[in-house]
């Protein structure tokens, strides 16, 4: 079943436009949302949810039209942009009151068992938690509701690797064992290694692919060889290319194989793909 389906989403600031932003997420699934810095993976996550009002665009969560179902569709979904940035005197337990009422499916034990994994205290003030902490309070409120979808604008960017390494592990046993499905935006290209199936990529507002991890890195290759080997028809091949001392190493979409010479051909990974394909 389809949990998400984005079509045709548009957005237009004064310097920057979201195109015709369109893709779709199974349920039971987790999918990395990567791209530049700029490329507009938080506003189309915020676009989806209407906390920025998009120009145009169709969204449907769990099969239903989102604008039509807001109020009920929103209970069964975790969204966390960035950490508690709110009543920076309140306590977090002031904080989880408000909160929890606005939930039909709040799930006290399960909010205590995420503070004490998250190694959170309750009485502490916002303004008293370090930035990963903010983000790890944040997501303790948007798990503790049994949602059913959860969207993270770059949860794991302010953790330490212990905690970023946590939270990867209960993301998989989150889909695991409740079918949980997770969109999620990085930059930290490891963590899509470990955990995501699927990859969705923005770049300059509109999507460049998204499609199973699998698939994706299949369909590049990394190319390396002396000075000498870089032809102009093999330039001519590559996406981009970097020259070093000693040669070149570039990608090629693996359509574009066999390269003739001597070539080195090696299996690319994720960063490396973002790398090239934004000096393109
Ligand atoms: P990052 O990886 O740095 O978080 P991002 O991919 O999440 O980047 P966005 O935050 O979606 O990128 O920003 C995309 C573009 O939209 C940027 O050029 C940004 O300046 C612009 N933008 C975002 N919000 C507004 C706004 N309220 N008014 C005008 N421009 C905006």
């Amino acid at each position: 079943m389809k949990v998400l389906s984005i079509q045709n989403l548009n957005k237009s600031y004064e310097k920057f436009a979201l195109k015709n932003v369109s893709f779709s997420m199974q349920q039971g699934t987790i999918m990395g949302f990567i791209g530049r810095n700029g490329a507009g993976k938080t506003t189309t996550l915020k676009a989806l949810l209407n906390y920025v009002h998009a120009d145009s665009g169709i969204i449907k969560i769990f099969g239903e039209d989102f604008s039509d179902n807001e109020f009920l569709i929103k209970q069964k979904i975790g969204f966390v942009s960035g950490g508690v940035n709110y009543y920076p005197k309140k306590k977090l337990k002031i904080i989880t009151e408000v909160t929890k009422r606005f939930y039909e499916r709040w799930d006290e034990a399960a909010y205590k068992s995420y503070l004490e994994r998250f190694k959170l205290d309750p009485d502490k003030k916002t303004d008293e938690l370090s930035e990963g902490m903010k983000v790890k309070y944040q997501l303790a409120l948007a798990l503790s509701h049994h949602a059913k979808l959860l969207i993270f604008d770059e949860p794991t960017s302010g953790l330490d690797p212990v905690s970023r390494d946590d939270m990867l592990d209960l993301f998989i046993t989150l889909v695991e064992e409740e079918q949980v499905s997770i969109l999620f935006s990085t930059h930290i290209t490891s963590d899509l290694e470990k955990c995501a199936k699927y990859v969705t990529y923005i770049k300059n507002g509109e999507i460049l692919a998204s499609t199973d991890k699998k698939s994706f890195l299949n369909s590049y290759r990394i190319v390396k060889g002396s000075s000498e080997q870089l032809t102009e028809e093999i330039s001519k091949k590559l996406i981009s290319f970097k020259r070093h001392m000693d040669g070149f190493c570039g990608l090629v979409r693996t359509e574009n194989l066999p390269i003739d010479g001597e070539v080195e051909i090696l299996p690319a990974d994720l960063e490396s793909i973002m790398i090239y394909i934004e000096k393109e």
